[in-house]
């Protein structure tokens, strides 16, 4: 089946990936009985923004599950609208554009993690949810602690020991319950998965609800909007659990299926050489790019699938070209942190193929400050 096909239902609905298992999103379940990943599914709506739209995620309001809209006056602070942006190369080259930059950092919290947590807290708001509990390894955190303050839900994040002290001390101001857990980032969401079982708090889980995901398909829609007449043939993405590639992915799918696209881009996601499961290798020692390191991503087959479907790739990047990457952007006054200045390392080796621009253009997502991340780099032990 393809995305296209399979994104499409005639109302909106919760499904089992595993055993078919079908809920409605108001439900705000987050895994299946039978543990399968839960997925939503909509009908075919063409996401163009009406006159007058707000200027934010919300003008594609008409594609996203009415529960969403209904708490979005709640939480809404102008999330998304992210600027496009010629890469730097782009400047000598003297053509036209080959190479832009979504500047997917310019949030509230700055990371795209606004568009999945103000879709998932706008949903959790409407149907007065008054305590969650997430787990993060920084920036998804970061964002759910903001919504929720701005909802005023209670908040409780379970981060793993490591986490940027930047941003712990951001969800502590939000007045989120930040618990440091001695572990890895899979023990801080097995500690956060109890506690939703002791309490009966929303797990407000970026990687399980299926409307974190459907709140960055706003990405796909915003890139299209952007860039009439100049529509990207690749899209980079930085990849750890995937959230934001099988959003575009849902995204530019949906965009096909009305018609206003002739093909989805290819999605090339990128991942740290130290960490990179989707293309079956053990993780190995620590990476300066913690929003990517993700060992063991529960939505790994389904990442692999849409890289797959777009005729998209896997690529990595090596650690030493992290801190060069971030200083070839800061020359040009854009400043990354390393979760995101990896997405422009690989990509770096990835444009010297010749072949690199013969489709068209090429989307890069900068997806995180470099305000998160004072300094260089964060020292590795
Ligand atoms: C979270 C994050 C990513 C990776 O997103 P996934 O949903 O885990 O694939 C990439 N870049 C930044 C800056 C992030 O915060
Ligand atoms: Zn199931």
């Amino acid at each position: 089946v393809s995305p296209s096909r399979s994104a499409v239902a005639l109302t909106w609905v919760v499904r089992c990936a595993t055993c078919g298992y079908e809920t409605a999103p108001e439900e705000l379940r987050w895994r299946c009985a039978c543990s399968g990943l839960l997925d939503l599914y909509g009908p075919a709506i063409d996401p163009t923004p009406k006159a007058g739209a707000p200027w934010s995620l919300w003008r594609y309001g008409a594609a996203l599950a009415p529960v969403a809209l209904q708490g979005a006056g709640k939480v809404t602070m102008g999330e998304g609208m992210s600027p496009l942006v010629p890469a730097p190369a782009d400047r000598s080259v003297g053509t036209s554009t080959r190479v832009w930059l979504k500047l997917d950092y310019l949030m509230p919290t700055l990371s795209f993690k606004d568009r999945g947590a103000a879709v998932l807290i706008a949903a959790a708001a409407a149907r007065g949810v008054a305590r969650l509990v997430a787990d993060s390894s920084g920036n998804a955190g970061h964002a759910v602690a903001a919504y929720a303050a701005r909802a005023g839900i209670g908040a409780e994040v379970f981060v793993p020991k490591g986490t940027s002290a930047s941003k712990v001390a951001a969800m502590r101001r939000f007045g989120a319950d930040v618990r440091v857990v001695d572990g890895s980032r899979q023990d801080a969401a097995v500690a956060a998965m109890q506690r939703v079982e002791e309490t009966d708090a929303f797990y407000a889980s970026h990687v399980y609800q299926p409307l974190f995901v459907h709140g960055t398909k706003t990405f796909a829609y915003e890139v299209w909007e952007q860039s009439a007449g100049r529509f990207p043939a690749t899209v980079v993405i930085g990849c750890g659990n995937g959230t934001l590639l099988l959003g575009a992915a849902r995204g530019f799918a949906s965009l096909a299926q009305a018609g206003l696209i002739d093909r989805v881009p290819k999605l090339v996601a990128v991942q740290s050489e130290r960490c990179a499961p989707l293309l079956g290798r053990t993780p190995h020692g620590r990476t300066a790019a913690e929003g990517i390191a993700i060992a063991s991503p529960p939505r790994r087959d389904q990442i692999v699938e849409a890289v797959r479907s777009s005729s998209g790739e896997i690529i990595t990047a090596a650690e030493a070209d992290l801190l060069p990457a971030r200083r070839e952007l800061a020359a040009y006054g854009i400043d990354v942190e390393p979760t995101a200045s990896a997405v422009w390392a690989a990509f770096g080796a990835w444009a010297r193929r010749p072949e690199a621009f013969e489709e068209g253009p090429v989307v890069v997502a900068l997806c995180g400050a470099g305000a998160k991340s004072p300094g260089d780099l964060p020292r590795l032990s």
